[in-house]
């Protein structure tokens, strides 16, 4: 076994996504996708794109795509990289950015997708441990080869303030500061504001969550145009094409419509902040949340106990088994009757403990 397989890549541990159920119909609330459809516009956009002409290949720069994000936030074309889902830019970040020589920071409790790129890449990586309440303290990231943090974070749901960001970029000016801001849209302070100001930030954005477009897979990377310059030169390098016809049509589509955004994201918003307090009201802990999950534990009942026996009551709900957070559960923010059935089903598994 293996025989084939290059040596660099024998012992890796790949990234395992959550599940995504083929038939039986579950309320999903285990991977953080929006429980409303995109835009109308969108799904007009990515008609009209596959009428067009799919026998050409697409526009390799993504040019009016990149133009909409940086009409959005003040910024230049050049200061903006478009890719297959923020997961491909992340990883085109981690191949240009950071030095095998010199050892990269990230949370012991984040996204674990980083120490997969990490190992990929051949780089050297510390996780820096999280408070007991699963804070971030900016000064214990100074002078390293390298941050990625998400803000906020993931699976906890907290969120820095801008000014930690700018300490952040200021105690690690020799190397990259990369700030994955999937969930950026629910409540938290973006980053983007402080390109052109800082000439080691990296902003990283997705329109999986807040948009609606899990399945698109459309992510950007927003940078000083010579960072961004750098994540041109490893795509063209790997990937000429990283986005389709209907990807660039359809993202472009959801940016235009603000009106449809601001809606869908408030009222997951609203959602969220009127669960929280049922929740607790079920004996539940639960982190104060910037994003479209919670993570909570309940102190009489195991988190696998309620993972399985949500499962069986037809709500798929994420859980690790690892140190630190086997407690937890991270559930998506869904609809209001979805969340309605995740309090039921929770009361119902908690009587009693
Ligand atoms: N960053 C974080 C923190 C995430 O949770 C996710 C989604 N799993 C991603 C990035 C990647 O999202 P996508 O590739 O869909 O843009």
């Amino acid at each position: 076994m293996k025989e084939f397989w290059s040596p660099r890549i024998r012992d890796m541990i790949p990234y395992t996504p959550g599940e995504q159920p083929q038939g039986q119909p579950f309320i999903k609330l285990n991977t953080n996708e929006n429980p409303y459809p995109p835009s109308p516009r969108v799904l007009e956009a990515v008609r009209q794109a596959a009428a067009g002409s799919l026998r050409l290949y697409p526009d390799p720069e993504s040019a009016a795509l990149r133009d909409a994000v940086a009409g959005r936030y003040g910024l230049k074309r050049e200061q903006v990289f478009a890719g297959n889902g923020s997961d491909e830019v992340l990883a085109i970040c981690f191949q240009a950015f950071f030095d095998p020589e010199r050892t990269i920071l990230f949370p012991d409790v984040t996204y674990s997708f980083y120490p997969v790129f990490a190992g990929l890449y051949g780089l050297s990586w510390r996780e820096v441990p999280l408070d007991e309440q699963f804070r971030v303290h900016v000064s214990d990231y100074r002078g390293s080869g390298g941050v990625v943090l998400p803000n906020p974070n993931a699976p906890t749901g907290l969120a820095l303030p801008l000014e930690d960001i700018q300490a952040l970029l200021e105690s690690n000016p020799r190397s990259v500061v990369l700030i994955d801001e999937a969930y950026v849209d629910f409540g938290a302070a973006s980053a983007a504001a402080l390109v052109g100001r800082y000439p080691n930030l990296v902003v990283v954005q997705t329109l999986s969550k807040s948009r609606s477009l899990a399945g698109l897979r459309v992510g950007f990377a927003l940078a000083d145009a010579d960072l961004i310059a750098a994540l041109e030169c490893v795509k063209n390098s790997f990937n000429s094409y990283p986005l389709d016809r209907l990807a660039q049509a359809g993202a472009l589509a959801a940016l235009e419509d603000r009106d449809y955004f601001q809606q869908t994201t408030e009222q997951i918003i609203r959602t969220r902040d009127t669960v929280i307090p049922r929740l607790r009201a079920l004996g539940f802990q639960c982190l104060p949340s910037s994003a479209n999950f919670l993570f909570l534990r309940h102190p009489g009942t195991p988190a696998k106990v309620l993972l399985d026996g949500l499962r069986e009551r037809g709500i798929l709900v994420r859980w690790w088994d690892k140190p630190r957070i086997s407690d937890y559960l991270r559930v998506t923010v869904g609809t209001r009757e979805e969340m309605r059935a995740l309090c039921q089903a929770l009361a119902e598994l908690t009587a009693g403990r």
